[in-house]
């Protein structure tokens, strides 16, 4: 069953290979460590995920985090390396807590410009944009990315992670990646799991369909109730400031049956809290009006 989720997942993000790991943070903390070392210098998008944070830590490389898609800034962090100096860029693809997509087509350029890796966490990329197969296929630049990664958990509804490269990066990654060496296998279960929800994802178009319906329902509802909603990815960020307010609203929607994570500092910057609502295929219409009109009654309460 390994060997047939790698084949699929390669195939999938349209690579020569993939590695499953047992979780995404494990594929980012296994990937980045092994192909990163004191002599590398990583350019991280200031709000990557903890687990790109940690795998840069653990390399012990240079690490400079560029601010939020700043494409600019990057490039001048860019230019003050040595142009032989090894180096990585990473990013997320749709950022877990923004909901917004990574330019990495500008990324693509300055990597191949200066000389650098590019590495891409697909987390919440895979099944939902470019068509389910993520951010280098929504840019069209599956053969040019030289990592991507992902993981089983999201919209897969299972439980590992993966990576999907060359056949160089993958072999070295068996041999070098200790979260990949010394840690057991996942059980075939949920290898099972994940490779049947990988089937549906590429074989029922509906879904995606259905997905992206409700995303754009969901948008028009939140700006209908004066909420600015502009992104294309079922990530919603309701951007509500104080960590006490944050959690009464959640707590209001939590009472009315809705589930409105609060996300507080560390997470997020401080006094940037937020209620992140995430839409999925498996909504309809009344449910999403449902959530909109709640979140108007809790934000009005507030005041
Ligand atoms: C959730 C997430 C991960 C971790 O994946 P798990 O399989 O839950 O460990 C990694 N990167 C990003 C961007 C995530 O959102």
């Amino acid at each position: 069953l390994f060997t047939d989720l790698e084949r699929e997942l390669a195939k999938f993000k349209n690579t020569e290979k993939a590695l499953v790991f047992n979780t995404g943070y494990m594929a980012n903390v296994g990937t980045i460590s092994a192909i990163a070392d004191k002599n590398m210098t990583i350019f991280s998008d200031e709000l990557n995920h903890a687990s790109i944070i940690d795998g840069c830590r653990l390399s012990k490389a240079t690490v400079k985090a560029y601010s939020h898609c700043d494409v600019e800034k990057l490039k001048c962090l860019l230019k003050q390396v040595d142009r032989n100096a090894r180096k990585l860029i990473v990013t997320d693809g749709v950022f877990s807590m923004d909901g917004d997509i990574a330019p990495l087509d500008k990324l693509y350029e300055l990597s191949r410009e200066y000389n650098a890796l590019l590495m891409v966490d697909d987390a919440h990329a895979t099944g939902t944009i470019g068509n389910g197969h993520g951010t280098a296929a929504y840019y069209g630049l599956e053969k040019e990315v030289d990592i991507q990664l992902g993981t089983l958990s999201k919209s897969l509804g299972s439980v590992g992670g993966y990576v999907a490269a060359n056949s160089t990066i993958i072999d070295y990654l068996v041999n070098m990646s200790r979260s990949f060496i010394f840690s057991t296998a996942l059980s075939p279960a949920d290898i099972g799991a994940a490779l049947a929800a990988l089937h549906v994802l590429e074989s029922d178009t509906s879904v995606l369909r259905r997905l992206q319906n409700n995303v754009n329902y969901m948008a028009d509802c939140l700006n209908s109730i004066g909420i600015c909603a502009t992104n294309d990815t079922p990530i919603f960020p309701i951007l509500i400031g104080s960590n006490e307010d944050t959690l009464t609203v959640s707590n209001y929607l939590y009472n009315a049956g809705i589930i409105g994570t609060a996300i507080r500092p560390p997470t997020v910057p401080v006094g940037e809290s937020r209620i992140r609502l995430t839409v999925t295929a498996a909504h309809n219409k009344e449910q999403i009006d449902y959530v909109c009109r709640t979140l108007d009654k809790a934000i009005k309460e507030l005041n």
